[in-house]
């Protein structure tokens, strides 16, 4: 893949940084949330299981119900689960009530649902959409895989399992995990890099993917904020912190895009020679110098801004 492209996404999204031109908050279309127990826990005992390394605790018999059962030699884990307990109470007037009181906490096993084994969970079967690039995570050896969407995070990559974890269908999640998977690749000690470092090249080359092979680049917003967050660790604002690290970002998406058959590249192969081809897609980038880029005449159709590539013969 020609470098030159990956400059031109990189420069684009430094400038809209820069101006400020970014978009306002645009919420991710997560997966539905399932229902699980542990969503109406107490912040601690989520805290407590997601440290367990799971998204999903049960107690034994809730496991049970769905027609799962918890693997021997399993470990619990203890949530914190209020005891309440019925009394009788004197209201007011001085009639006997019944009230409920809390009488106190108990420490109540659950097991992760990563030590169960049985029926399929609802979540488990959630399929995944045709996700550009996936075939880079497959020849890496990385399983991609959906997890139960919970609002706080949206994916994950697991350098230890070579796994990525996909709560929601946006193909900018799934590039920056892919990004953290390349950067792992290439980064002698990439367990040492800080993570502001390691979180800012994710995100800035999934910003920059969305621009070559996305379908679409109305996350840029989250995208700045997620920078800045991250650029504040390292006492930097969101461009300086991009700047900083450009170069990792660079070598990132071109070891992402070596080889990688881009949608357009198939669209090209199939076009006449003659043909004009409306895309309605991000910058295709000068890959091919025998096309040449200009605005796609439909835009008032589309509504969105498109490109429409001539062969120059
Ligand atoms: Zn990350």
């Amino acid at each position: 893949m020609a470098n030159g492209k990956v400059k031109e996404a990189l420069d684009a999204i430094l400038e809209c940084f820069e101006s400020g031109r970014i978009p306002e908050a645009v919420a991710y279309s997560v997966f539905p949330v399932p229902d699980l127990p542990s969503s109406k826990w107490s912040f601690l005992n989520r805290i407590n299981i997601f440290i367990a390394g799971t998204a999903d605790a049960r107690g034994f018999r809730q496991w049970k119900e769905v027609g799962r059962h918890v693997k021997k030699g399993s470990k619990a884990i203890y949530i914190l689960v209020p005891r309440i307990i019925k009394r009788e109470n004197l209201n007011e007037k001085g009639e006997k009530e019944e009230g409920v009181t809390l009488a106190g906490f108990m420490a109540r096993p659950v097991f992760r649902m990563e030590d169960t084994e049985g029926e399929p969970l609802d979540y488990q079967q959630i399929q995944l959409p045709p996700l550009p690039l996936i075939e880079k995570a497959k020849k890496w050896g990385i399983c991609v895989k959906a997890i139960p969407g919970d609002h706080r995070y949206y994916g994950y990559f697991c350098q230890s399992k070579q796994e990525i974890g996909l709560a929601t269908k946006e193909e900018s999640v799934f590039f920056h995990e892919l990004a953290h998977a390349s950067h792992q690749r290439l980064a002698v000690e990439f367990e040492k890099l800080p993570s502001w470092e390691k979180e800012v090249v994710a995100e800035l080359s999934a910003a920059a993917l969305c621009r070559i092979v996305g379908k679409s680049t109305e996350h840029l917003g989250n995208s700045y904020r997620y920078i800045r967050h991250y650029a504040a660790e390292a006492k930097s604002s969101p461009v300086s912190a991009c700047l900083q690290v450009l170069s990792q970002v660079e070598e990132v998406l071109n070891l992402i895009l070596a080889d990688a058959k881009l949608p357009l590249d198939e669209v090209l192969d199939l076009l006449p020679a003659t043909e004009i081809a409306c895309l309605n897609q991000a910058a295709p980038g000068g890959a091919r110098d025998q096309w040449q880029r200009s605005r796609c005449p439909h835009d008032h159709l589309h509504g969105i801004p498109s490109m429409i590539l001539v062969r120059q013969s």
